[in-house]
């Protein structure tokens, strides 16, 4: 068993751990930085085998620029390159007749002169909300506030894909005031970004800055507890020994965290009544496809129609197995991003679509038989160049990343759902009810898109962790 004692141990090298360790490291904080995987990156890690460098799914990251990407790369001084090519995503609504045709706002069928008008209100007011106006639209969902303005319907569907594909949450549940910053940011600075070498560079360079900074990082190290005494931190047992810290910050999500690695027992009830409510993204699942010859011709694609967004309802649907005509998808090519990611003449497209979020999901193959039906139907070529394809499911988000501790939860894609009563205001702190115990990452701390939404966590944690730190360290 070893014995060391740090000032604080992060669990989780996703990029809401590996950023706040990187960042505490460079203060001169001693940071233990632990993960059960091989690599960092958590959902978002690169993989690398016979000449392909892919992440498990598609992973494409916005904004792109005025991003915390750009701030991390500059604050840690990271030799990681961030790829933001023009027109990279190409999105695809299927019309009226069933065609699929590229997407613009406000659709393909002109706009009546009141959904013109509607629009026009819709963007202006979202783009000049003040910082009280966006607060107060916590308790609005995306749904209530876009159906204040008569809008195109295809141009609702777009906002719903956006609802499901950002923040993979139905829009009648997404909190308004967490889709007004993001849209904001990505009008703004644009979307569809990538790293050179694959998307998990970003959390392998902040790895790799938490020992330029003189701290530690102990890979394929799972803790299996939280060590608490008296109402305080300890540091965490793991599979490799314990080691110690006043302050641990959890990465595993805090639900696994509150009722796995520390344990229930530690919390007075309300909290963990608190937790266990808490509701989880939707789940992403598909195919890896590894193809003989260059199929597709955009970095990220996203399709969609009028009948297979996400609501509450349509979710609901899916789970019991109803699924739309065609599936819901959302592409990335990682050697159009890099050439270097794929051996020369071949190409490998990862593929998605939505689902419940549950590790402990029934029925797999109906929603991998829907999205196969569908990408054959809109690139009918795709299907004679595979020369290998691989499934992936929540099953496999979970066992990768966050622990299946609840029923309907572990495969999350994002982490908690960024819906009306968790978001914003109502975000949990990312200070637990526990002397020393922190979360970072989706769950607490941030906003935004999935790994932006980490790496912002990232950010504020570190900053609030080196407080209390300081604080606690000497004269008080
Ligand atoms: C299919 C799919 C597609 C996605 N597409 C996108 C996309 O296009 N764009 C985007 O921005 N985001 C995307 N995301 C979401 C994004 O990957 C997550 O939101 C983000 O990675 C969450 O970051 P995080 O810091 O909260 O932690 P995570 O990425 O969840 O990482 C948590 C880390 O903690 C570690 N850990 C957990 N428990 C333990 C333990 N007991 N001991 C040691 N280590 C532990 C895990 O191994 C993991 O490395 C996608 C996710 C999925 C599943």
């Amino acid at each position: 068993m070893s014995n060391e004692t740090y000032d604080v141990i992060v669990i989780g090298a996703g990029p809401g751990g590996a950023v706040s360790a990187a960042l505490l490291a460079k203060q001169g904080v001693k940071t233990l930085l632990l993960d059960k995987n091989d690599r960092a990156g958590g959902k978002a890690l690169t993989l690398s085998s016979k000449g392909f460098s892919y992440e498990l799914w598609p992973v494409s990251g916005g904004p792109s620029h005025s991003s915390r990407w750009e701030e991390l790369i500059k604050e840690l001084e990271l030799d990681v390159e961030l790829l933001t090519p023009e027109g990279a995503i190409l999105t695809l609504y299927r019309n009226p007749s069933g065609e699929y045709v590229p997407y613009q706002a406000p659709g393909p069928i002109p706009p009546t002169p009141e959904e013109a008008e509607g629009l026009g209100r819709f963007f202006n007011d979202m783009m000049s909300l003040s910082p009280q106006e966006i607060d107060a639209l916590d308790e609005v969902t995306c749904h209530e506030f876009v159906s204040r303005y008569q809008v195109p319907q295809a141009f609702y569907s777009s906002l719903a894909m956006q609802s499901n594909i950002v923040f993979v949450v139905p829009i009648d549940l997404l909190a308004a005031s967490e889709m007004v910053k993001t849209i904001r940011d990505m009008q703004s600075g644009g979307a569809g970004c990538y790293f050179k070498g694959g998307y998990g560079k970003i959390s392998e360079g902040c790895a790799k800055a938490v020992e330029r900074y003189g701290s530690e990082v102990r890979l394929r190290t799972r803790v299996e507890r939280i060590a608490i005494e008296e109402g305080q931190v300890r540091g965490v047992v793991t599979d490799k020994g314990t080691f110690h810290a006043p302050i641990v910050i959890s990465n595993a999500g805090i639900q696994p965290t509150v009722l796995k690695l520390v344990g229930e027992e530690q919390f007075d009830k309300g909290y963990v009544n608190y937790v266990k409510d808490l509701v989880p993204s939707l789940g992403i699942m598909g195919i890896r496809y590894f193809l003989s010859k260059p199929v597709l011709d955009h970095p990220m694609y996203l399709t969609f129609s009028d009948d297979n967004y996400f609501n509450v309802e349509r979710a609901t649907r899916a789970k019991a197995g109803q699924l739309p005509e065609d599936a819901l998808v959302f592409i990335t090519v990682p050697s159009l991003y890099d050439p270097s990611l794929a051996p020369a003449g071949k190409q490998c497209a990862l593929v998605g679509t939505l689902c419940p979020p549950g590790a402990d999901m029934e029925n797999p193959q109906i929603f991998w038989d829907k999205l196969e039906q569908t990408v054959a139907k809109i690139w009918p070529e795709l299907p004679k160049y595979i020369e290998h394809k691989e499934y992936y499911g929540t099953a496999d988000v979970s066992a990768l990343t966050r622990e299946h501790v609840l029923p309907g939860q572990g495969g999350e894609c994002i982490g908690l759902g960024q819906i009306v009563g968790q978001c914003g205001r109502h975000k949990p702190s990312a200070k637990a009810p526990l002397q020393g115990l922190f979360y970072v990452g989706c769950d607490a701390g941030g906003y935004g898109c999935g790994t932006h939404h980490g790496v912002d966590s990232g950010f504020r944690v570190a900053h609030m962790v080196l407080q209390y730190h300081q604080m606690h360290q000497g004269a008080f």
